[in-house]
């Protein structure tokens, strides 16, 4: 059995404090030898020079690949250009294409209204230069009218120019598969565009139901519960959180995911300590 390729994600950190500790995260990570970072971008522009930092910072630091977000949202398609002739002067070859959500308060969707357009948009601007992934949600899209809608709407990202596109978290290996099949039904060649498995260390009970619930993840009953159950006791939650993501990606390996995605969260050991438990490290 093939091991698959991991990669972090991060995000730009909000103080001076902040950007120094994640570059040490980066290091300390980076010994594991990830295929990239990606770290992400704020949609309308609220983290732009936070995230221009970090990649700066990041591109300078290492030879791992960087791989900046870029949103779509709000954007003029002259500010998206400005974004990727910039990136070009970094070396940056890999990007993350996505639509992004409106902050609250903003109003108007832009000449580029969805991840669709932006992929469209870059391949025109910019040829085959950057790798394109785009975000994919096995568990459906909060807003999208329907199931069938979203996967078409995968289906013209990767059609569009996407080499391949990151899922949304989730705790269900099925929801992962059940999309893959219905790609590949489709006729995308999930080998050549893989879906590669957005994964959740869990550390943490409140947030993670917060946002699990804000983004459409679902948070199967028997996680639930016992997160819930273990309260403030930190530790139950880590180890009980360990054995759950684990188990997820010892059934995706078993059943040939190409890469895995971690949603780092800023953070070293419960990453660390996953990539090490499953084996993924040269
Ligand atoms: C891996 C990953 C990384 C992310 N990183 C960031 C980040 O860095 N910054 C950030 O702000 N957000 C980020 N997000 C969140 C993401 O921006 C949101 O989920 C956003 O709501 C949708 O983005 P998208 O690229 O999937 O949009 P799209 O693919 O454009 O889809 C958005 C919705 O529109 C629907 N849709 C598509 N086309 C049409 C149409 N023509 N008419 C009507 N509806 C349509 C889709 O079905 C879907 O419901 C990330 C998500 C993932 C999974």
């Amino acid at each position: 059995m093939s091991k698959p390729a991991f990669s972090f994600e991060f995000f730009p950190a909000k103080t001076e404090q902040g950007h120094e500790k994640l570059l040490s995260t980066y290091d300390e990570l980076n010994k594991l030898s990830p295929a990239y970072f990606s770290v992400t971008y704020g949609a309308g522009g609220s983290t732009r020079s936070r995230t221009l930092d970090i990649v700066q910072a990041l591109s300078a630091r290492g030879t791992t690949e960087i791989a900046p977000h870029m949103s779509c949202i709000g954007d003029d398609k002259s500010e998206i250009a400005e974004l990727l002739e910039y990136y070009k002067t970094l070396g940056i070859r890999r990007l993350v294409a996505l639509r992004g959500d409106l902050p609250s308060g903003q109003v108007g969707m832009g000449e580029l209204p969805f991840a669709v357009d932006l992929v469209k948009y870059i391949r025109e601007h910019s040829g085959d230069h950057f790798h394109i992934e785009v975000a994919s949600y096995p568990e459906m899209h909060p807003q999208a009218r329907s199931f069938e809608f979203d996967i078409d709407n995968l289906v013209n990202k990767y059609q569009a120019g996407a080499n391949a596109s990151i899922t949304q978290f989730f705790y269900n290996a099925d929801s992962y598969l059940y999309l893959r099949d219905k790609l590949e039904k489709r006729g995308i060649d999930t080998v050549a565009q893989p879906l590669v498995a957005g994964i959740m260390p869990i550390t943490n009970s409140s947030n993670l139901l917060r946002f699990a619930d804000s983004c459409g993840a679902d948070i199967p009953r028997y996680v639930r519960k016992q997160l819930t159950d273990f309260g403030d006791d930190r530790k139950a939650i880590r180890e009980f959180g360990f054995d759950v993501v684990c188990r997820l990606c010892e059934r995706l390996i078993a059943e040939g995911v190409p890469a895995m995605h971690f949603y780092s969260m800023n953070k070293v050991e419960p990453n660390k300590r996953l990539v090490e438990a499953l084996g993924l490290t040269a």
